[in-house]
């Protein structure tokens, strides 16, 4: 309520039975199966499933890459799903960054020139284009390789530079098609890190990942399988999907990490610091005892 109206929510993106069919006949393959979603203003969305079970195609039906074969699409409670490609990609431009797992940079352009591109499509001057640019490769913690070309920078590094172009229109949407898909495990946390600042920050974020442990930056996780949703749960900053971890992962549980955490100690121990044995307590002393007792007996 504010000023005595009543205020109504409206999901940023409503997907209403939507369906994407793949080639004619005998040959049609179901990429998505009338699939129903809301996704409010602020949510970070983790979406998980096997290979080929739709991700990439929700993706690119969500981020207006490509329209669906039947339902509706709302975004931000337009009618999107029957617009001219046009004006499909005016909405694209101003309103949603992409970052995908091949980071898809132009190896002939700097650092720099990559993320002014969507700027350079927008129309803009170049002073404000370089000044934009460089400010959001300061944020992605890049600001002394701005004049580095993709093949000089590690793969942690191109990603990096993937999401500043793809922040550097203000979008309000961030789709990541496995955006960790290619790193190593070091670089998968910094990216996911810096994904995770920009959600902090107020935008809204839906990333594709294979890894469970990335669902911990999620908010909600999405679990797709042959073009349905086939679960669908809010999820608490921090930890893994309750479904993930029940049917797909084991997450260590306190004891094993009490253990890990145990032998780490036990590492840093070296031979000439040895413990004092611990004293005999009480108690087991008085267990032993009873339990020779009832050993003689059973001898007698
Ligand atoms: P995922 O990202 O989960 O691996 P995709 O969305 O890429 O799955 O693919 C879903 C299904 O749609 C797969 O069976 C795939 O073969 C099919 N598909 C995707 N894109 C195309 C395309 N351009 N032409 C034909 N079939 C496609
Ligand atoms: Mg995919």
């Amino acid at each position: 309520m504010r000023d005595g109206t009543l205020e109504v929510r409206m999901p940023l993106i409503e997907l209403k039975n939507v369906s994407k069919l793949y080639g004619f006949g005998d040959a049609t393959s179901v990429a998505l199966d009338e699939v129903s979603l809301k996704i409010d203003k602020g949510e970070c969305v983790a979406v998980m499933g096997p290979s080929g079970s739709g991700k990439s195609t929700l993706m690119n039906v969500i981020g207006l890459l490509d329209h669906p074969t039947h339902g509706d699409y709302l975004f931000s409670g337009k009618r999107v799903s029957r617009l001219s490609t046009n004006r499909r990609s005016r909405i694209r431009r101003d309103k949603i960054g992409f970052i995908f797992q091949s980071f898809n940079l132009l190896g002939r352009l700097t650092a720099l020139e990559n993320v002014a591109l969507p700027l350079l499509y927008g129309g803009y001057a170049t002073a404000k284009r370089n000044q934009a640019s460089r400010a959001m490769l300061e944020r992605v913690g890049l600001h002394d390789r701005c004049y580095y070309y993709p093949r000089q920078l590690s793969g942690g590094q191109t990603q990096c530079v993937a999401i500043a172009r793809a922040l550097v229109n203000e979008p309000e949407i961030i789709i990541a098609d496995e955006p960790t898909g290619n790193l190593d495990t070091e670089s998968s946390r910094l990216v996911m890190e810096l994904i995770s600042e920009i959600h902090k920050s107020g935008n809204t974020i839906i990333f594709v990942t294979h890894n469970p442990e990335l669902t911990r930056y999620a908010t909600r996780v999405v679990y797709m399988q042959d073009g349905i949703i086939k679960h669908d749960e809010a999820t608490k900053l921090g930890e893994v999907g309750h479904y993930v971890s029940k049917f797909m992962y084991k997450v260590p549980t306190a004891s094993e990490e009490d253990d890990l955490a145990g032998v780490s100690a036990l590492m840093k121990i070296r031979p000439e610091e040895k413990p004092a044995p611990a004293k005999k307590s009480k108690k087991t002393s008085t267990k032993r005892r009873a339990k020779r007792k009832t050993k003689r007996k059973a001898a007698a």
